[in-house]
C-alpha cells in the first residue's frame, strides 16, 4: 500500500497482541491502520460521547492552556481563528475568545454549521482530530486553503515513537477511532508537499505551520 501523506511504499506490520495490521512509510514515518478497521463517523460518535470534556473542568481548561501557551508564543497575535474539530466543548474556542481573537468552531458531529466556506482565518487549530482522519493530507490542504497567507495552523496530535518495540505498547492506538499516527518528520514532508513551512514543534504532540 502506498503511503496516503507522500505516496511512497510502505512496510506491512502486525501488532500481535492487538492482532491489527499497521503500514509503516519509512520516508515521512506515517503510519495508518488497515483500512478495514475505519468505521463511519457516524459510528464514531458513541466513543465520542464517553469523551469527559465539559467546559467547567479545570483540567481541560489547564490541558487547552499548554496548547495555546506553546502556539501563541509563535504567532504573530491572529485577529481570527477557527477551532477544526472541537467536539463536543467549544471549551478551546472560548480560551481564544478570552485572549482577544474572535473564534469560530466546527465540528462534523457536534458543530457541523460552524464552517463558512468563503470565511478565512488567520490562525487554524485542531487538537486531537489528525489521528481520526481517513485522509489526513485532504483535511490539511482544506485547512491550508482556508488561512490568509502569512496564517499559521496549529495541529495537535501525540506524536508516535517510530520504533517497532516501543510502538506495539503505545497507549494512543489502543483507541479503536484512533487509526492514523505521526512524527514531527511526517508534518515537515506534508508541510513541504504543500509549500507552508513547519516553523516549530514541543517534541510531543504539536507542531506549528505557516502558510506562505
Ligand atoms: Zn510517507
Amino acid at each position: 500500500m502506498r503511503c496516503n501523506i507522500c505516496d511512497e511504499p510502505t512496510m506491512m506490520f502486525m501488532n500481535e497482541k492487538q492482532q491489527m495490521l499497521y503500514y509503516h512509510c519509512s520516508n515521512c514515518e506515517y503510519i495508518f491502520k488497515h483500512p478495514s478497521v475505519y468505521k463511519e463517523i457516524n459510528d464514531q460518535k458513541e466513543r465520542y460521547d464517553l469523551h469527559e470534556n465539559e467546559d467547567d473542568n479545570e483540567g481541560y481548561r489547564a490541558y487547552f492552556k499548554r496548547f495555546l501557551d506553546f502556539v501563541l508564543s509563535l504567532v504573530q497575535k491572529p485577529k481570527n481563528a477557527l477551532d477544526f474539530g472541537c467536539g463536543k466543548s467549544t471549551l478551546l474556542a472560548s480560551m481564544l475568545q478570552e485572549e482577544g481573537i474572535d473564534c469560530d468552531y466546527y465540528d462534523p458531529l457536534y458543530h457541523p454549521d460552524g464552517l463558512d466556506e468563503d470565511k478565512k482565518y488567520d490562525l487554524i487549530v485542531s487538537t486531537e482530530v489528525f489521528e481520526h482522519l481517513q485522509q489526513p493530507k485532504e483535511v490539511f490542504e482544506s485547512l491550508l486553503k482556508r488561512l490568509n497567507s502569512g496564517g499559521y495552523l496549529a495541529i495537535q496530535t501525540e506524536f508516535h515513537p517510530n520504533e517497532m518495540g516501543p510502538f506495539m505498547h503505545w497507549y494512543y492506538t489502543q483507541d479503536p477511532t484512533h487509526i492514523v499516527f505521526f512524527t514531527v518528520e511526517t508534518f515537515e514532508v506534508l508541510s513541504t508537499l504543500c509549500q507552508c513551512r513547519l516553523v516549530d514543534d514541543n517534541g510531543k504532540n504539536i507542531v506549528v505551520i505557516k502558510k506562505k
